[in-house]
């Protein structure tokens, strides 16, 4: 049984779906105006290996994440960059797509586009100014948050503990502060869409709304995302779904992943310190990246250092000679069943911590599980050759060398026992030979690898 974190009942508790046979997820996905930071790449990973994880137990999962291709922030953008935004939403998803691939995040079931929802958006609007829950103002159409009695049920903020000492400059068309914009007009050529309201934009909100309905239903299991969107967004989700549907529930469970700092600080515009993840790949592999987001649980904070990253490569090169020195190919399947105790970690709320210090343990006692649970977690994506170092025989101590060329030349000889025999005793010794096309070559093998 899967055990996860509710963010809205604020406790751990067994995770069963509305129908066992088909497991429904939305993840909020990328407005893609620029290239996501190491902030956006966690739920990438957490979410990819929460979906493993429920297809493991389960024997269908509908995974959605979406694209919020309509946005202020891409139609500033392009301006910027004197192209179209459709230009820009382009490049900026094939991007996007290169970076969850390099995280070795396995494709989603459905990526639906906010533009490709603009009649299901307008329709919703629609039911929820029928139902008094929304009202026209002007050219905009705003959500009345008051009139919504579960309203912060979610983020656990109440509408007066937001009055209290907001400083907000309320916008002369809303009603009042906590009021939300469902569609706001377009100006001149901006991008727009026509609506009963005129020429105009969905807000942010009602695009995942309006998605999610679509593809899962009023009611499905799992709605994640990172902590930073509880409050405004998807408080706003919920409020917008469970006012159009009464009597929907919306998202049966909320997973929300902790916040990214970098080197112990908070990742912001004003200390300068955004990382883009494509600044990371360029000084690490996305397998080590990977590794280390599953380090922390998912929902604590995840400090990116330089020397945890040092770890990480060090911990995952013990892991891949070890397969080597276990004559295993890292990409390589076996239909063994998963460790039992990497398991239970998982289905404890998905504590990948506790599950990679059981793929440790497992790297001295069963290389072959420890592949088969490293493949599970999307690891073990590189060859040998890319991670452990391959020395070249004429680089080092003669008497090894000498036995190299011995044993080369028993194998040429077809002398296979001879060449075993050395083979042995160059192990013995704490020397690993490897047949390459261009002859053999060797490395040192240390002895905390070898125990
Ligand atoms: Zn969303």
């Amino acid at each position: 049984m899967v055990h996860l974190f509710d963010s809205m009942q604020r406790k751990k508790q067994p995770f069963k779906p509305i129908n066992p046979d088909r497991v429904t997820m939305y993840l909020c996905g990328p407005t893609v105006y620029g290239d996501i930071h190491i902030g956006n790449a966690r739920p990438i990973v957490v979410f990819d290996v929460l979906s493993r994880l429920l297809r493991h137990e389960f024997p269908e999962v509908i995974y959605v994440r979406n694209i919020t291709d309509i946005d202020d922030k891409i139609i500033q953008r392009a301006a910027e960059l004197q192209i179209s935004t459709q230009e820009l939403v382009r490049e900026t998803t094939a991007r996007f797509h290169a970076d969850c691939a390099a995280l070795g995040a396995l494709s989603v079931d459905h990526e639906p586009r906010a533009t490709e929802y603009l009649d299901e958006m307008i329709a919703m609007i629609e039911i929820l100014i029928a139902r008094d829950h929304a009202y026209v103002s002007g050219r905009h159409v705003l959500f009345a948050s008051a009139t919504y009695d579960d309203y912060g049920g979610l983020s656990g903020r109440s509408l007066d503990d937001q009055v209290v000492g907001a400083r907000v400059e309320v916008a002369d068309y809303k009603r009042d502060a906590h009021d939300f914009v469902l569609w706001k007009p377009a100006e001149n050529a901006q991008l727009g869409w026509d609506s009963p309201w005129g020429r105009g934009r969905p807000g942010w909100h009602i695009e995942c709304s309006a998605m999610s309905k679509a593809l899962l239903g009023q009611d499905f299991d799992i709605h994640g995302g990172g902590y930073d969107l509880v409050f405004p967004h998807h408080e706003n989700e919920r409020a917008q779904n469970c006012c159009a549907y009464p009597g929907s529930g919306f998202a049966h469970t909320w997973l929300h992943n902790g916040l990214v700092m970098v080197e112990g600080e908070k990742m912001s515009k004003s200390l300068g310190n955004f990382i883009t993840l494509r600044a990371a790949l360029d000084q690490y592999p996305g397998e080590a990246l990977r590794f280390l987001f599953l380090g922390s649980h998912y929902r604590k904070p995840l400090d990116y250092q330089r020397a945890k990253m040092q770890q990480t490569l060090r911990t995952l090169q013990r892991m891949y000679c070890r397969l080597s020195e276990a004559g295993l190919d890292p990409q390589e399947t076996d239909e063994i069943p998963l460790d039992a105790d990497f398991l239970t970690a998982l289905r404890n709320d998905m504590n990948t911590p506790l599950a990679l210090s059981r793929l440790s343990s497992l790297a001295r006692q069963n290389p072959r599980q420890m592949r088969c649970c490293g493949q599970f977690l999307g690891l073990f994506t590189r060859s040998i050759s890319e991670v452990c170092p391959v020395q070249q025989s004429t680089m080092d101590d003669p008497a090894i060398v000498a036995k190299v060329t011995a044993r080369e030349n028993a194998r040429k000889t077809k002398d296979f026992a001879t060449a075993d025999l050395l083979r042995a005793e160059l192990l013995a010794q704490g020397i690993e030979i490897i047949d390459t096309p261009d002859g053999a070559r060797w490395r040192k093998i240390s002895a905390h690898l070898l125990g």
